[in-house]
């Protein structure tokens, strides 16, 4: 690596990166911390403001315009992503954007373009916000469980109450202004058990035609809390492995039958390409290493990972040191490494681990069969999963390697499993029966309009 320093960290540094200096890299900027309107109860963001005792949690003016330049510079692409997070960023107001768009066009390169995305739980968008998304170009991803009686579980406000309507008005100002949005949910113990209800609720109702599924793993502390990515038993708010494997392959089902080429799951698309062995899947928890994906609090504090905000994977600030150096440096090219690195041998031999790659590390705290640590806690769902759609898979590579659509494996599997005897194998090659495999009962409809009283009766059930 070369020795660069940054004396004046107002000049510009094109043409001095470090020699280990990614091209590009995603950094996800939370310029409130962890403040929010909102209280979830399964955020794994809003413990965090202990770690900045006594703060207003909002970016200044001094550390937006140095994230700013610094993102560019530290860029070799023509391409940019600026992306916004929380806590809740829409907190920051109107005004805080329209100075990030004034300092890009003032700091851009000639021929330089960029993304603006950001998250947000929606409850804060009017006109106003909807007309300057629309004006600049922003990518926004909207947080939202599933129908109102799934939503309004944990996504609560500060006083308990539902946030599911404001959260639909929000996405409805983002469709009158014709604003490109996709939708984050996160699959918890109660919105696990209703795939499909879920699902159609987002395609048909929300209109998404980009969705993710966030499996929601939060690990308790000696403590008793879930600051830490430390412990080895999980919230009762948690998702089990097998239940996440199933909402998976449930829901991959419905898509592969009626949705491929239209709606866009970034799971199904990760694991497509991982089939196709692009060798970046677009999801850096299915890719072999990771750390091109960081974080930067409202104070300028880097650190490696969304999911590591934590003392131990500071990297350091960009007041004091450059960007680019802190991305390149040797504690953050580890902490990427190791997630190939430290996979236990049950994954190194492992038949998909191809399209897995032993997941997040953040995930993997459980013991291998063999008594090994550091398995993935979902281990078993992700195996029913990658398992469960190696056929369609099959089909769609084969299909894309050809110059064919992707798509075409819709009639194509109309045709395999027309008629298929419930009893016989399943066409598939997986050894069970048809009625167990791909012709398993689709999950319960009539759930769709499940009142919210059974809703939470099932999560009392559940213990949470
Ligand atoms: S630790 Fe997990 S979430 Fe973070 S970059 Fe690596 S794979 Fe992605
Ligand atoms: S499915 Fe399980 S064993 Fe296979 S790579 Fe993933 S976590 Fe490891």
């Amino acid at each position: 690596m070369l020795a660069v320093t940054y004396p004046e960290l107002n000049q510009p540094v094109m043409g001095q990166q470090p020699e280990q200096a990614p091209p590009a890299f995603h950094l996800l900027a939370k310029p409130t911390g962890a403040a929010c309107n909102l209280d979830c109860a399964y955020c794994f963001f809003l413990e965090k403001e202990v770690f900045y005792p006594g703060s207003k949690f909002r970016m200044s003016e001094l550390v937006l315009e140095q994230y700013i330049r610094q993102l560019i510079e530290s860029h070799q692409t023509k391409s940019v992503n600026i992306a916004w997070q929380g806590g809740e960023p829409t907190l920051m107001g109107l005004g805080f954007y329209r100075r990030t768009i004034d300092l890009v066009e003032k700091y851009r390169r000639p021929g330089m373009t960029f993304l603006h995305t950001m998250q947000t739980n929606g409850t804060l968008l009017d006109d106003e916000w909807g007309e300057f998304f629309a004006q600049h170009n922003f990518l926004i991803g909207i947080s939202i469980d599933g129908p109102q009686p799934l939503h309004d579980i944990y996504r609560v406000d500060k006083g308990g109450g539902p946030t599911f309507d404001k959260v639909m008005r929000g996405l409805r100002v983002l469709q009158k202004h014709g604003v490109d949005f996709n939708v984050l949910t996160t699959v918890n113990r109660v919105n696990a058990d209703f795939p499909l209800e879920v699902y159609r609720f987002l395609r048909d109702e929300a209109g998404a035609t980009w969705m993710q599924f966030i499996p929601v793993v939060e690990r308790i502390n000696a403590d008793g809390l879930t600051l830490y990515q430390q412990g080895t038993s999980v919230s009762e708010r948690s998702v089990l492995p097998q239940q996440f494997g199933r909402f998976l392959c449930t829901i991959f089902d419905e898509w592969v039958r009626h949705d491929a080429g239209t709606i866009f799951v970034q799971t199904f698309e990760a694991t497509l390409r991982n089939w196709l062995g692009l060798g970046a899947s677009g999801m850096c928890v299915f890719n072999e290493t990771c750390g091109a994906g960081l974080a930067i609090e409202h104070n300028g504090d880097l650190y490696s990972c969304d999911h590591f905000v934590e003392p131990d994977f500071l990297l350091g600030n960009i007041q004091k040191r450059h960007m680019i150096e802190l991305v390149s440096s040797p504690a953050q090219i580890k902490f990427g490494q190791d997630k190939r690195d430290t996979l236990p041998e049950y994954c190194r031999e492992c038949d998909v681990r191809f399209a897995c790659h032993g997941e997040c590390p953040k995930n993997r705290f459980i013991l291998t069969p063999d008594g090994e640590p550091d398995l993935n806690y979902l281990c078993a769902g992700f195996k029913e999963f990658f398992h469960h759609v190696a056929f369609p898979m099959k089909i769609m590579a084969g299909l894309i390697r050809r110059g064919r659509d992707a798509k075409e494996v819709m009639p194509a599997l109309e045709r395999i499993f027309a008629d298929v005897p419930r009893n016989d194998p399943c066409p598939c090659g997986s050894g069970r029966k048809y009625k167990q495999c791909h012709g398993r009962a689709p999950a319960r409809p009539e759930l769709m309009a499940m009142p919210e009283s059974q809703a939470r009766s099932k999560l009392a059930r559940n213990g949470a």
